[in-house]
């Protein structure tokens, strides 16, 4: 059960719209599905929509045999199946057989840097980007847009190089002067499961990646790891506003949230989240359910 819900006075967040309403309480099986979606997808809202391809490490990543930068594009397989790699640009200009390295799977190279990342920044002391810092060792760092993230790896990381051929991976972390080297545990073949998990996200409801949302953050919030809810906000890219909308989706009847977190309508892909708004704002669970058919038809 979504057990503690004082997180509103506790934040102090937007209390004049909040005061006297409390977020429903949703069945257990509901909150099951919740959390199983969660475990199961990470929550970034604009997978790879960037128009200049950029990747997370672009900019940053080198290959070491060639000392050229390593660009982030990727392939289509079937048609839709996105791969994406970072291309080292020597490899890309004068061929493969010019650099030894020639590319690397990005996802797992992202992973393993943050990964890295996190466990070296933790060290440095009087960091002149603690929020940034903060915002990498944050668990609500999958929730932030790719732009956000971005910008704080370019921060953070002066420069990481790959070694195929040793399987190393080297990195220069801004505030740490030597250059460290760490395993790169990067397989050359591509590990089908994850981005097959990316796509299903990407294949969720507006309404219901936003409801996931509200849900994550709520837990974060009534375990304490979320302090400042305006910090949150600016991680993850949000107006307070916008954030206050979020988290008022919790006020939804338990009807409609287990519908959207649950239901296989066609309807849900239809139904833009604004929509949502003045259903939370409606105390109302009878009148919310009026307004929900309403919303239905009208998208279905
Ligand atoms: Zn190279």
């Amino acid at each position: 059960m979504l057990k503690n819900h004082t997180y509103i006075g506790k934040a102090n967040y937007n209390g004049q719209i909040y005061q006297g309403l409390h977020p429903a309480i949703i069945d257990e099986e509901t909150f099951r599905k919740v959390n199983e979606k969660l475990a199961h997808n990470r929550l970034d809202r604009k997978p790879y929509k960037n128009k200049d391809c950029a990747g997370l490490l672009s900019k940053v990543l080198k290959c070491k045999a060639c000392g050229s930068s390593m660009i982030h594009t990727y392939t289509l397989k079937k048609g839709r199946h996105k791969y994406r790699y970072y291309l080292c640009c020597n490899a890309q200009k004068r061929g493969y057989s010019e650099c030894p390295v020639r590319y690397v799977n990005a996802q797992q190279a992202e992973e393993r840097i943050i990964q890295i990342l996190r466990g070296e920044v933790k060290n440095i002391k009087n960091s002149p980007h603690k929020a940034d810092v903060e915002a990498i060792l944050s668990p609500i760092w999958n929730t932030l847009f790719f732009e956000e993230q971005r910008r704080i790896i370019q921060i953070l990381i002066q420069r990481a190089d790959y070694d195929s051929a040793a399987k190393k991976i080297g990195i220069v972390i801004n505030g740490i002067p030597e250059r460290m080297e760490f395993d790169s545990n990067i397989k050359k073949i591509h590990a089908k499961g994850r981005d097959a998990q990316k796509r299903q996200l990407g294949q969720e409801p507006p309404v219901r990646k936003s409801l996931l949302l509200a849900h994550h953050l709520n837990t974060h919030l009534t375990e304490g790891k979320i302090e400042d809810l305006n910090q949150a906000a600016a991680w993850m890219g949000f107006t307070q506003s916008q954030l206050s909308h979020i988290l008022g989706l919790l006020h939804l009847s338990p009807a409609i949230q287990t519908e959207i977190i649950d239901g296989d309508s066609k309807s849900l892909y239809a139904i833009p989240e604004y929509k949502l708004r003045d259903l939370s704002s409606k105390i109302n669970w009878t009148r919310q359910s009026e307004l929900w058919t309403e919303i239905k038809s009208t998208h279905s």
